[in-house]
């Protein structure tokens, strides 16, 4: 029987070994959500509501337990893992709120007597999670579409299957019906299997872009709808006029939150010539500054990564872009001793073509780009085969925002670091993915938007 390992990026040690399911037992499995969709299909929004604000409460009673488990598994700050649960609380109250308000039926005036949109439910959808936010990437999922009167099977992340069970768990300790919410341990290699189960009737995956190829080629080949939520090499371009102090402590965040592992975080910032210089100066000091460490530490300010192969794929495009021209301004060498550990590593002068100016980096490493004018700033962040977020660092909020609408991204912030709200919909253009999650928007991905005509 093959198994899934977890090991603290921290030592390098097992943490916990689980059995893989047999895709014999996942497809039981599958078996049992589709019998629960029978019933949890004609429950009222009412009741789905009720059941989501019990799982808040689990959330909030077991914070302290889920944040260890997350740290421990993929070596987030132990400050980000309790925000990151916190965050899932707030997602299930927010549909248990607003949930019917936006799936309720819309009137529409035509000849008929009567005529209306109505929003069913679809049936059992598999959701393709990754590790870097284990609770929150599968709850921003399971939340609307369990609410939307679906039932959900997580394959997630092969390292976090501590916090896929303790998933489990949650919604079954919120009195959710068996079937409604249930984990499979399976590998990757399994999927073809699963999605094409006559029972599963949409895929939606968060995760890297050849993951998500691999999952909608599958499932285009068996016509079931995805949802792909991929990486990002998100733009921020620093205006001339920005205040330095507020975009380097915005950039130093951005950059090495989450321990630089975040698909919306500040990647590329492109720096108006007039101010690169001093940016530089200053955001070379603060990430300088920001202390790696254990991520259980209360001063920590970014840990390792979260497996060792993600920490030397990182490092090798380090490597490539110094060697395609890029100049390292700070870090760019793994540390001696245990531990998955990156430095806060600034990479500078880059050009379309290099490694850090094309691809995504998921680890604590800023790409730092000149630009002459504000149109050659966003035609550089527009030169790029992503598009998640982007922001603008400006203290003209009207130029700022006239910018904003002109990047390609599916967020667009100006002085504030793209964040996921249930309040408005996420997700990305070009290779970044498609489709939206949250809001009414991502509530609505996986129903039967139905059209009813009583002539
Ligand atoms: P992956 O995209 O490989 O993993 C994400 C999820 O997809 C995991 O559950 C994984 O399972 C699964 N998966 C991977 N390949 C397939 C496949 N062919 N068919 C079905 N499921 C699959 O991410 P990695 O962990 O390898 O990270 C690599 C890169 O992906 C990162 O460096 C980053 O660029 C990007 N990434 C982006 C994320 C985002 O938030 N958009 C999140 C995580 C990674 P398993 O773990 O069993 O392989």
């Amino acid at each position: 029987m093959s198994k899934s390992k977890s090991i603290n990026p921290v030592t390098g040690d097992s943490i916990a070994v689980y059995n893989r399911m047999s895709t014999q037992e996942a497809i039981t499995k599958i078996e049992t959500a589709h019998a629960a969709f029978k019933t949890w299909k004609t429950t009222t929004y009412a009741e789905r509501a009720k059941l989501l604000n019990k799982l808040a409460d689990v959330f909030e009673k077991n914070k302290e337990d889920y944040a260890q488990l997350a740290t421990l598994e993929m070596g987030k700050t132990i400050d980000q893992a309790r925000k990151e649960v916190e965050k899932c609380a707030w997602i299930c109250k927010h549909y248990a709120d607003n949930g019917a308000e936006l799936l309720k039926d819309v009137l529409v005036a035509t000849e008929a007597s009567k005529s209306y949109v109505t929003y069913q439910p679809l049936g059992v959808i598999l959701a393709v999670m990754p590790w870097n936010f284990p609770f929150y990437q599968a709850i921003r999922f399971a939340v609307p579409a369990l609410m939307a009167g679906n039932t959900g099977v997580l394959k997630h992340a092969s390292n976090v299957q501590g916090c896929a069970f303790a998933l489990e768990d949650a919604l079954l300790q919120a009195g959710f019906p068996e079937g409604v919410f249930i984990n499979l341990n399976l590998p990757s290699d399994a999927m073809e299997a699963v999605i094409a189960h006559k029972h599963i009737v949409a895929v939606t995956l968060t995760g890297s872009a050849h993951a998500g190829k691999s999952v909608a080629s599958i499932a285009g080949k068996h016509l079931k709808k995805t949802v792909l939520e991929l990486g990002g090499s998100d733009a921020y371009i620093i205006m001339a006029d920005a205040d330095l102090e507020a975009a380097t402590d915005l950039a130093t965040y951005g950059r090495l939150q989450n321990n630089g592992q975040t698909c919306i975080a500040a990647k590329r910032f492109i720096v108006l010539d007039a101010i690169y210089d001093d940016f530089l100066k200053r955001f070379t000091e603060k990430m300088k500054r920001a202390k790696m460490g254990d991520p259980t530490h209360k001063d920590t300010v970014y840990g390792p990564l979260a497996r060792f192969d993600l920490r030397d794929e990182l490092h090798k495009q380090v490597e490539k872009t110094i060697a395609q021209g890029g100049q390292l301004i700070l870090g760019g060498k793994i540390p001696e001793g245990k531990g998955a550990y990156y430095p806060a590593t600034i990479l500078a002068d880059l050009k379309p073509s290099m490694e850090a100016f094309d691809e995504e980096l998921f680890g604590p490493v800023a790409s730092v780009i000149r630009a002459k004018t504000d149109t050659e700033a966003v035609a550089l962040a527009n030169n790029s085969k992503f598009g998640l977020g982007a922001g603008v660092i400006t203290s003209d909020k009207e130029k700022g925002e006239a910018l904003a609408l002109q990047l390609e991204a599916g967020n667009c912030f100006v002085n504030k670091l793209v964040a996921s709200d249930p309040r408005l919909p996420f997700g990305g253009v070009k290779e970044s993915g498609y489709g939206r999650e949250l809001s009414g928007d991502g509530i609505k991905e996986f129903v039967n938007t139905k059209s009813v005509w009583i002539d």
